[in-house]
């Protein structure tokens, strides 16, 4: 394969791959994330390193090739304080929150800043001993903003590119933060920072206005004798592998079997992180409505909820998990008949070939976070269509809806109205379903990840 000659050094909290090894047999598991989703093929078909920081049951070495890889694993070592401090403590207690606009639930007061500080250090140092002059940085979402800076400390002359990953807030938010002109300013020393909507960047430069002196002009802040540009550049997904996927005969077999056992009924079907910015008991919520609404409901439409464990440690997230366990339990034991319940909820990661037979086997998928970068799911829903067929309800607050134009809308705040869009999807006459979800389609073929990676890459070789 040919390679190109800049080197792409891809720098992110979570890497890929874990390693595991148990009673004599290695495996890697495949992180779930949308970012991994959409950098694994990158990196395959194009080479580099990916620095990561390393899981606790990684091999106890800095960089593994892994055979199946086409690219190479460098991986930070986190001591577990740092682990408690810079990802609990900063990054998931008061980044993630703050840059979604969650105000309440942000937890500055003791955040140890310090432990931020420290870890982008880390991230830094092997970042460039990965690397040579010439190379190029892409270092990776909320985790890492002071990296830029610290980057370019040691190589002035690097092309260095970030991606946020999610939304970017307007300055009265963004302004909570007590180190906010430290963020900007480890920003600040990369070339070119990408986000997912014109919105996020105009959100991100009216920051710099607000909390800086240097002068923003047309897209771009003048930074020290250096540009700072901002791109719309919005992630979508390979395309052409995950069509492949959808139409595989295992895949089929499985898309038959899942709509057996759920009966006659029709399949809607949730696919989220476990997060409060996904809307998940909203979500229960107006299926619920709907099932008390619609008398023939519980005998023609199921919900399959796949829910996947995430930040297990953090309490707002077990809080979380208890609420919808209760809301889980509450609305079966009201609404099941023998043998037959309304919400069919899987608690776990499941292989993207079962995902997919879930996506091909859904009448509906329902895409209702409260706010959201992006939204894979609502990209591999449409790719795994190849039959034209399904409806997708989209929130108005992910990013996705944007851009894909042949989603039913909600608003996930209103119970009502979501339930009612859920019953219109449900019911939707054919030939609008199929008009859709080829309109649907054809923005996520536009939005390929490999295409989004070219432009970015591009933009951050100096090209446009
Ligand atoms: N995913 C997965 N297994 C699952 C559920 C989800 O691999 O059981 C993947 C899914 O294919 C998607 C990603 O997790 O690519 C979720 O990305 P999204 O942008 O929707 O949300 P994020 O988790 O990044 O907030």
């Amino acid at each position: 394969m040919a390679r190109k000659s800049r080197k792409l050094v891809v720098v992110s909290n979570r890497g890929p791959y874990r390693h595991e090894a148990s009673r004599g047999r290695e495996r890697w598991v495949r992180a779930a994330g949308g970012l991994v989703a959409a950098l694994d093929p990158v990196l395959q078909r194009r080479g580099g390193v990916w620095v990561s920081a390393k899981q606790a049951k990684d091999f106890d070495s800095v960089t593994i090739p892994a055979p199946h890889l086409d690219y190479d694993l460098a991986h930070v070592s986190l001591k577990r304080g740092d682990q408690r401090g810079f990802y609990e403590g900063v990054s998931n207690a008061v980044l993630w929150p703050l840059l979604h606009g969650f105000e309440p639930t942000i937890q500055v007061g003791e955040a140890p800043w310090s432990s931020y500080l420290d870890v982008n250090q880390q991230f830094t140092d092997t970042a460039l001993s990965t690397s040579g002059p010439g190379d190029l940085f892409w270092i990776q979402d909320y985790h890492l903003m002071l990296v830029p800076a610290l980057l370019r400390a040691k190589r002035p002359k690097a092309r260095i590119g970030w991606f946020c990953h999610i939304p970017w807030p307007p300055p009265d938010t963004f302004g909570i933060l007590p180190w906010r002109e430290e963020i900007l300013e480890g920003l600040l020393g990369a070339d070119v920072l990408g986000f997912h909507l014109p919105e996020y960047a105009d959100h991100f430069l009216q920051c710099v206005e607000r909390f800086t002196t240097y002068p923003v002009t047309r897209g771009a802040v003048d930074y020290r004798n250096r540009k700072v540009t901002t791109i719309a550049a919005p992630i979508g997904i390979p395309v052409e592998e995950l069509q492949a996927l959808a139409i595989d005969p295992d895949v089929l077999r499985e898309v038959e079997r899942i709509k057996h056992t759920m009966g006659n009924r029709q399949i809607i079907l949730g696919v989220d992180r476990l997060d409060y910015t996904k809307g998940i008991p909203d979500r229960l919520a107006a299926f619920e409505r709907l099932l008390k609404k619609e008398k023939t409901a519980r005998a023609r439409y199921a919900l399959i909820q796949v829910m996947v464990p995430s930040r297990t440690d953090v309490k707002a997230y077990s809080d979380l998990k208890d609420e919808i366990d209760r809301m889980v339990g509450d609305i079966n034991g009201r609404y099941a008949d023998t043998g037959r319940v309304p919400i069919h909820y899987l608690y776990r990661n499941l292989s993207q070939r079962a995902l997919f037979a879930h996506y091909r086997a859904a009448d509906v998928a329902l895409v209702t976070p409260l706010r959201d970068g992006m939204n894979l799911v609502a990209h591999e829903y449409a790719a795994a269509r190849t039959d034209d067929d399904g409806v997708l309800v989209l929130s108005e607050f992910a990013g996705a809806a944007k851009y894909l134009k042949g989603a039913v809308l909600v608003n996930p705040y209103d119970v009502e109205s979501t339930a009612s869009a859920i019953h219109r999807a449900l019911t939707m006459r054919q030939s609008e379903k199929k008009e859709r979800m080829r309109a649907l389609r054809a923005e996520v073929m536009r939005l390929d990840v490999h295409r989004w990676a070219d432009d970015y890459i591009r933009a951050l070789e100096g090209g446009t």
